[in-house]
């Protein structure tokens, strides 16, 4: 069957992956020659994938070729590429009204999401949303909250995380040096400490009964030699570590932060834009951990692809006054349609469900993969957000070379870690092809001599 025959909802079910011409094929070969004269030489491009259309986890390139995808767009096309419910309400409101700025005027379907965000936030009490166009934006504005509400001036990040690439963010972000090479000073006025187990550092796991090493530095030596926990407005922390290489901290080790927070009076910001919107199985990752933050930060799989986040606020936290901050865009009609048919169908469709089901075939394929294979070193994760942990960086990146050559979508984040974030509907039969494929990859990987 030509592809061309291939309605776009039947994509979804195609044989996956399909490839029919070398990679990349002469269509994807003109974009990547026109992409290399025109674009911005910072955009950190993995490889030649020139994706054309998609549907649930599969995306055809624009060669025809068929992969099966577990980037869903980095963690962003949560209901699966184009959704048709949400597709269908993109285009309604596309058809009545595209935007009005919600920071002047009273948006009508604004508040609608600001709503449905308090009826899913992990929080207690009430909560109140300030909406953005993308995750770093989200965060840029729980930094800002977080001064105004205390009028303290630090804020304590994490070694490894990623908070996003605008400045207020970026200061926060140090999983990789290249972030921030060439763009200081930075912002002052942020720390950092080790993340969960301290495994970067060699230190000593710890435990929720014996304490844990990363939080005594925290309280013993950031706050006794670098600054006054009276003086510290947040701490950002993802619950999961994202781009830094999808490490899932020890059991307790948030709430040994959150109790270090309450002592002194500092908001904790929880980063969600990566592993939140239904990628672990619960809305939030969050819930798994049984903490409440003061400020979530949502975005990607927020509105399935539509540019949307959130920073969500407990109401009591959300103290600035009218005209402190604001957007012209954020919160725009068309994402905010986007959004509340992503949560309506994460809830009406089970994919919560789905996901931890899937990511069971998954980590378990992988976990059994392990086994026969002594490369891979380790094997972590939350239901559809796995890492899979390889020797080095070398083979992390051949390793995902190999698997696109097969027609595999897959990402690398932290050193060597190649990361599996596929839509919440991705389907058991997919998890099961996607795991014969990249054992294939991590043979391709080993025969090519990395
Ligand atoms: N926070 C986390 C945890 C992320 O993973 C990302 C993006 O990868 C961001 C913030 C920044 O989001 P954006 O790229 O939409 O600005």
């Amino acid at each position: 069957m030509s592809l061309e025959d291939v309605e776009l909802e039947g994509l979804a079910n195609a044989e996956a992956p399909h490839l029919i011409t070398d990679l990349p094929g002469p269509n994807a070969q003109e974009v990547l020659d026109r992409d290399a004269r025109v674009t911005s030489p910072s955009l950190p491009r993995v490889y030649e994938f020139v994706p054309k259309r998609g549907s649930g986890s599969v995306v055809e390139d624009v060669d025809g070729n068929i992969f099966l995808d577990l980037n869903a767009g980095i963690a962003v096309t949560s209901t699966g590429h184009c959704h048709p419910r949400v597709v269908e309400a993109i285009q309604e409101q596309a058809a009545e009204l595209i935007h009005y700025s919600a920071s002047d005027f009273f948006l009508p379907i604004y508040s609608e999401v600001a709503e449905r965000l308090d009826e899913i936030a992990p929080m207690s009490g009430p909560v109140r949303s300030f909406l953005t166009n993308s995750g770093t934006e989200a965060v840029e504005a729980g930094m800002k909250l977080a001064r105004w509400a205390t009028g303290r001036q630090y804020i304590i990040a994490f070694y490894n995380s990623f908070h996003g690439r605008s400045y207020g963010s970026v200061s926060l972000t140090a999983s990789k040096a290249s972030y921030r090479a060439g763009f200081g000073p930075l912002l002052p006025g942020v720390l950092h400490a080790y993340y969960g187990d301290g495994r970067d550092m060699h230190m000593a796991p710890g435990s929720a009964e014996d304490g844990f090493p990363t939080i005594d530095y925290i309280e013993h030596f950031l706050f006794r030699k670098m600054v006054s926990p009276l003086e510290v407005a947040a701490i950002f922390v993802e619950p999961i570590l994202g781009e830094g290489g999808y490490i899932v901290p020890p059991d307790g080790w948030l709430i040994a932060l959150r109790d270090l927070c309450d002592r002194h009076g500092i908001l904790l910001a929880c980063d969600e834009v990566q592993c939140g919107m239904g990628r672990t199985g619960k809305m939030w990752a969050v819930e798994h951990m049984g903490v409440e933050p003061d400020i979530l930060l949502a975005g990607k799989g927020i509105a399935s692809g539509m540019p949307l986040g959130a920073m969500i606020a407990k109401g009591e936290k959300m103290t600035w006054t009218i005209g402190t901050h604001g957007s012209t865009y954020g919160g725009n009609a068309v994402s905010c349609a986007a959004a509340l048919a992503t949560i309506d169908v994460i809830r009406e469709e089970h994919l919560l469900e789905n996901a931890a089901k899937v990511g069971d075939v998954l980590l378990h394929g992988l976990r059994d993969l392990q086994e026969r294979n002594e490369r891979i070193r380790e094997v972590r994760g939350l239901a559809l957000m796995i890492g899979v942990e390889l020797p080095d960086h070398h083979t992390m990146i051949a390793v995902e070379q190999a698997a696109f050559r097969r027609g595999l979508l897959a990402l690398g984040c932290g050193e060597s870690t190649i990361r599996m974030s596929p839509a919440l509907v991705f389907r058991e039969d997919q998890a099961r092809a996607a795991l014969g494929i990249f054992e294939g990859a991590l043979a391709d990987a080993e025969n090519a001599g990395s």
